[in-house]
């Protein structure tokens, strides 16, 4: 560690360090404590603040803020609190006859100093739900919020020094340098939120110190829908997810596959549901929130420049206010497969919509591509859903539903390759904070004495028999 001297987060690091075991020595009802004041905090004392920080950032409605930020991360403490006891204790496996004489189990131990490092577009959430699985699991974490969501991160500082000393839980505000100093830490967990290049350059400084990583990333998450989907409800289901934070959502549909036959009958559905949530100009209504900063709403105008440079077709023509950083929800079909907007992740308003008239091109094209975080499928027919399962692959998938999924605390929550490494949510954010200790105790001679060295015929006799039958 020598060589971190000069880092200015070293000696943070040192502090959390040297407290390790402390925590890691911590009982189930000191965590629950940890745990109750998280809680405490985010359902009472700084909901407000919480509200406001996000309508700041990113003009989020406050149902928006509430569901996200309050209602999930709490959700995920009551998990924890319910099955901490049970996740701490000793899990007991079976033992083969070889091994008689002895007992096995598992055990979860803290993996020590964690990092968390969070996106902007959650970033209350994805900041502390994390933080809820490395309490519980026993470690000190340092969390890096992003520096795009300005006055969430600055709340996430008040909010986190006010529970727990720096030793335990400290949160650094800062950028790309901030977060390149601390990825030069020997951190024992690295668990990171973001895009697709950044967690490659988290997973490249972790793998100079051997530290574990948890990525949860990004991609183009599709929509399937086909003739036998209802076709009302998939277009309530998906404005809704597609303007949720004006579709800086990781798992918002990216871009819609629908059987030729039913595109317009769909549109007329998805058109009329965009009037209902948002009224006829969206930046009048108060459920439709804003794009985070310049630099983001002058990517998603470079894609639309591009769609129309290549004679894509607007559906929906949605508005644009550069000053409001408001872009209004738009539709775009015949899209050439060179367009930015089938190429990039798009994170914002903006939904392109392609055909099929078999599944088969479906399931080709999606092979094709990097596997995505969520896949959504809209179709009653079963042999349909089940093809369409068995033929593709994802993080996730919701079925006549987006996004579900990512609520359900008993699901594991994550990407695949690409799109992710390792599980979030419940256990399994628990277990990506533990390492998963093996034990195996000898209270008695047992059989295996019979092969010690020297290696007699006998012994060979035994080998073979163990071989053969044990
Ligand atoms: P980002 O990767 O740009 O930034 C994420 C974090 O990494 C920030 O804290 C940032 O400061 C830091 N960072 C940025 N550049 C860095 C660098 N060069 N070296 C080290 N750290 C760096 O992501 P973003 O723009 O904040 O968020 C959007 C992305 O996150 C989208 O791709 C989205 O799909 C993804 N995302 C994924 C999930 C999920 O749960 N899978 C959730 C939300 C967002």
């Amino acid at each position: 560690m020598t060589e971190n001297t000069d880092n200015p987060y070293y000696s943070l690091f040192l502090k959390q360090k040297s407290n390790q075991f402390n925590i890691a020595n911590s009982t189930y009802s000191q965590r629950i404590t940890k745990l109750n004041a998280l809680q405490r905090a985010i359902e009472i004392t700084y909901r407000d603040k919480i509200q406001e920080a996000l309508y700041k950032d990113l003009r989020r409605p406050l149902v928006e803020s509430d569901l996200v930020a309050v209602y999930l991360v709490i959700k995920e403490i009551k998990h924890a609190k319910t099955n901490l006891h049970r996740w701490l204790k000793k899990q007991k496996v079976k033992s083969q006859i070889t091994l008689l004489g002895t007992s096995s189990w598992i055990s979860y131990e803290p993996k020590g100093v964690c990092l968390i490092i969070s996106p902007w577009n959650y970033p209350i959430n994805l900041a502390l739900s994390p933080l809820v699985a490395a309490i519980a699991a026993g470690n000190s974490v340092i969390i890096k919020p992003s520096e795009i969501a300005k006055h969430s991160s600055t709340l996430l500082v008040e909010l986190i020094s006010s529970l727990y000393k720096e030793d335990e839980v400290a949160v650094i505000k800062g950028g790309v340098e901030t977060a390149q100093h601390l990825l030069k830490l020997p951190f024992n967990h690295i668990f990171f939120t973001g895009s697709i290049p950044v967690g490659k350059i988290v997973m490249e400084a972790a793998a100079k110190h051997l530290t574990s990583v948890t990525l949860e990333l990004g991609g183009k998450s599709p929509v399937i829908i086909d003739q036998s989907a209802n076709l009302k409800q998939a277009a309530e289901a998906v404005v809704w997810i597609k303007h949720f934070n004006c579709g800086q959502t990781c798992i918002a549909p990216d871009f819609i596959f629908i059987h030729e036959s039913i595109k317009q009958e769909f549109l007329e559905h998805y058109k009329r549901v965009l009037v209902r949530y948002y009224g006829e100009d969206a930046s009048k209504s108060e459920t439709y929130g804003r794009i985070i900063n310049n630099k983001n709403f002058k990517r998603l105008e470079l894609y639309l420049e591009d769609a129309k440079s290549k004679n894509a077709h607007f559906e929906v023509q949605g508005l644009k206010n550069e000053q409001d950083k408001f872009i209004g929800p738009t539709v775009i079909s015949d899209l050439p497969e060179d367009s930015l907007l089938l190429k990039e992740e798009i994170f914002g308003p903006i939904l392109p919509i392609k055909t099929f008239n078999q599944l088969d091109e479906v399931t080709d094209y999606l092979k094709s591509k990097e596997k995505p975080l969520a896949l959504y499928i809209y179709a009653k027919n079963r042999k349909t859903i089940d093809l369409l399962i068995k033929n593709t692959r994802a993080g996730g998938t919701g079925i006549n539903n987006n996004g579900l999924h990512f609520s359900n605390h008993n699901l594991p929550f994550g990407g695949s390759n690409s799109s992710g490494i390792g599980k979030a949510h419940g256990f399994y954010s628990f277990k990506e904070f533990s390492n998963v200790r093996s034990i195996l105790k000898r209270y008695s001679i047992g059989p295996i004495r019979l092969l010690y060295p020297p290696y007699t015929s006998f012994k060979e006799l035994i080998a073979r028999i163990t071989v053969k039958w044990l």
